[in-house]
């Protein structure tokens, strides 16, 4: 059993009564964690577009699943490590983390080789926590503009996860605040707890899994 109707029926909901227009906002069913046969019940319900934290699950998962679904999205929501740039590239049509400079040179260098553009967004630690991945606030503004002007990379938007102590809207506002500072449309931000939220707040991609999958058994 799956709730993905459900959830896209709440998204519908809260794009209403933010006053925009439902296709404003794209959903990642995140299925990190679920084998193929939870994941193929959601493919059969017409959703497209998967989010998946690592690299070496989605190669396990996703080949296979995209030759039985035609137009499979993948989008790669957690930290990239530079010797699976490849894969990566390979693999994902949106990756929501760069983060740093040796990153973003990977990925200007494979997308060269493969002859393949992946969609990127720059991933910000808006709380400021030392253990997350994201960069920091303060080197924002520098690091999209090393990507942009000296490896001409093209970035369309910003991704962030808020501290699990906080109040999840203030992180979107300020997210929100330096996309449209920086001239970038798209904004990566919301899951299964605080989707609505951040739909208010001007989230073009929310990052749902345990709503739609149910709870996570990380073994
Ligand atoms: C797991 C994960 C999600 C989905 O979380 P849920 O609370 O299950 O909706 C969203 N974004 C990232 C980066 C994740 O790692």
């Amino acid at each position: 059993m799956h709730n993905l109707q459900t959830v896209k029926e709440k998204i519908e909901t809260a794009c209403r009564e933010a006053g925009r227009p439902a296709d404003d906002v794209a959903l990642v069913a995140v299925s990190k964690t679920f084998e193929p046969e939870s994941i193929i019940p959601v493919l059969e319900a017409g959703q497209r577009r998967f989010g998946e934290n690592r690299v070496q699950e989605a190669l396990r998962k996703w080949p296979s699943l995209r030759e039985q679904f035609k137009g499979v999205e993948l989008h790669l929501i957690g930290p990239l490590q530079s010797n699976k740039t490849k894969e990566a590239v390979a693999l994902f049509d949106v990756i929501h983390t760069v983060d740093r400079e040796k990153i973003a040179r990977a990925l200007k260098k494979e997308m060269e080789k493969q002859g393949r553009a992946v969609e990127l967004l720059v991933q910000v630690n808006t709380g400021e926590e030392p253990q997350k991945a994201g960069i920091a606030p303060l080197e924002l503004v520098d690091f999209v503009g090393f990507c942009r002007d000296e490896l001409k990379l093209s970035i369309s938007g910003l991704m962030c996860i808020p501290p699990v102590d906080e109040e999840p809207a203030l992180h979107f506002a300020l997210l929100k605040k330096y996309a449209d500072e920086l001239g970038l449309a798209k904004l990566s931000m919301g899951m299964s707890g605080d989707f609505e939220t951040a739909i208010a707040l001007g989230a073009t991609y929310v990052r749902v899994g345990s709503a739609i999958f149910g709870a996570r058994d990380y073994g």
